[in-house]
């Protein structure tokens, strides 16, 4: 498989080019230059295949060519040791739990593939030249990613973070790691932090310097494999007799979800219609409505991984169906929440149900519930554990909700971070030290 650029000036290049550099020189972002298929028997099958057993095929069918069969299985089976469980909410409304990984957020399944798959890349190319991680977060991205990547021989991790503004939970996961990972607190905000990254990745000096690639979800290996719970999902429901007329709701803020969703579908997996859930960010949505995309500024709010104002993989979706507004607007509906109807919907799924959404997911529930019909199976994405966002579901329930084992574990270690001005300057002559 080669990988062509969204702005088409350049050669297609194979996946570790597309890995190791994440971003295509011409500023376009990598698309895989065909979607490979599976045929409906296969997809029937996977109700007698567990997570693993689905993901290594779809995974094979993608990166097959291009990393061998055996290390290509073993990078899966170690990337998905939890599970992404389908719950049943209320009548036929299902959500598929996908904050079972280290970090409780769904970005652990891109995160810990993508460090596999680069660590292969890595001790393949037998260079003991490291390469650099540069990952900007405004709190779920920096744990994932973090953890993902420990340990992984040849690659260092720089974690920048705006100073004050994520929750002591979020800033405990990548600040507490020490080894090959080096959180950056940023006196800034988010987009102070995510400058700072892209200025790097411009930067001819450094560039020549340091090896600098992203974990964001514009890398191809990040995103891409999470289309494998959307199959896993999907295997789910079929054992129970539910998977006809499916819709998906995705909550979106990168839109890297999303996407990876969109790419099983065209991989053949039986999707009647998808829901991006947005919040007060509703770029996409305005675009869905007018054909009109207008990026501009976000907006903070209580589902604060979704404030993007200008979402990087919407490239993506218009290129893959030929930047046509009827397809596009026709498979996927929208929906955007503010604040205050994220707050009562939290109330009601928890008053009425007794399930306890975080603040994406219930732009997800609602945004599906909104025009569900009864003949449809309605399934949506729950991206984080609730805990992580614990601050403001309490103070929405008015109650004290447990913090996961699991969670707590980080916040027993000890801090260490790196203080720098939001100054590229600063940045550039840190990083240029460290070389
Ligand atoms: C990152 C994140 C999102 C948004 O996902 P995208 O792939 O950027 O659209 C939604 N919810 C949570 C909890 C996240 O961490």
């Amino acid at each position: 498989m080669t990988y062509y650029s969204t702005n088409g000036q350049v050669e297609n290049v194979s996946l570790e080019e597309v890995v190791i550099h994440s971003l295509a020189p011409d500023k376009g972002l990598y698309m895989p230059d065909r979607v490979p298929t599976l045929s409906s028997d296969t997809i029937k099958g996977f109700k007698d295949k567990t997570f693993v057993e689905i993901s290594d095929t779809v995974a094979q069918a993608f990166f097959g060519e291009d990393i061998p069969h055996d290390s290509l299985s073993q990078i899966v089976a170690d990337t998905l040791t939890f599970d992404t469980p389908v719950v049943h909410i209320a009548d036929n409304i299902y959500t598929l739990e996908l904050f079972h990984g280290p970090t409780l957020a769904f970005k652990d399944v891109g995160a810990r593939f993508m460090a596999r798959v680069l660590g292969y890349f890595v001790r393949r190319s037998g260079s003991d030249n490291e390469i650099n991680v540069l990952v900007a977060t405004s709190g779920d991205t920096g744990g994932a990613v973090a953890n993902g990547f420990l340990g992984v021989e040849g690659i260092h991790v720089f974690v920048l973070y705006p100073k004050g503004k994520v929750s002591p939970i979020q800033e405990c996961q990548f600040t507490t790691l020490g080894k090959n990972i080096t959180a950056l607190e940023i006196d800034g905000t988010f987009d102070d932090c995510q400058a700072l990254v892209k200025a790097a990745f411009v930067d001819a000096e450094l560039n020549a310097r340091m090896r600098l690639t992203s974990a964001n979800s514009i890398n191809v290996a990040r995103f891409l494999p999470q289309s494998f719970y959307y199959f896993n999902a999907y295997a789910q429901l079929d054992r129970q007799g539910l998977a006809e007329r499916l819709a998906v709701c995705v909550p979106s803020g990168n839109f890297g979800n999303l996407t990876a969703g969109l790419f099983a579908y065209k991989m053949g997996l039986p999707v009647k219609r998808f829901i991006a859930a947005n919040n007060s960010n509703d770029v996409f949505l305005e675009y869905l409505r007018t054909g009109v995309y207008t990026p501009r500024p976000s907006v903070e709010t209580y589902a604060n991984a979704m404030d993007v104002g200008n979402p990087s993989n919407f490239a993506r979706i218009l290129d893959l169906f030929d930047h046509n507004h009827t397809t596009i607007s026709t498979l996927i509906s929208g929906a955007a929440y503010d604040n205050t109807q994220i707050a009562s919907t939290i109330r009601r799924v928890w008053g009425e149900h007794r399930y306890l959404l975080d603040p994406h997911g219930a732009c997800g529930y609602q945004a599906l519930v909104k025009d569900l019909k009864p003949d449809e199976t309605g399934i949506f994405l729950e991206t984080a554990h609730p805990a992580k966002f614990k601050e403001t579901v309490d103070g929405i329930l008015n109650t004290d909700i447990e913090i996961p084992a699991k969670l707590r574990a980080f916040m027993s270690g000890e801090k260490q971070s790196v203080t720098l001005g939001k100054d590229f300057k600063e940045f550039k002559d840190f990083m240029a030290d460290l070389s």
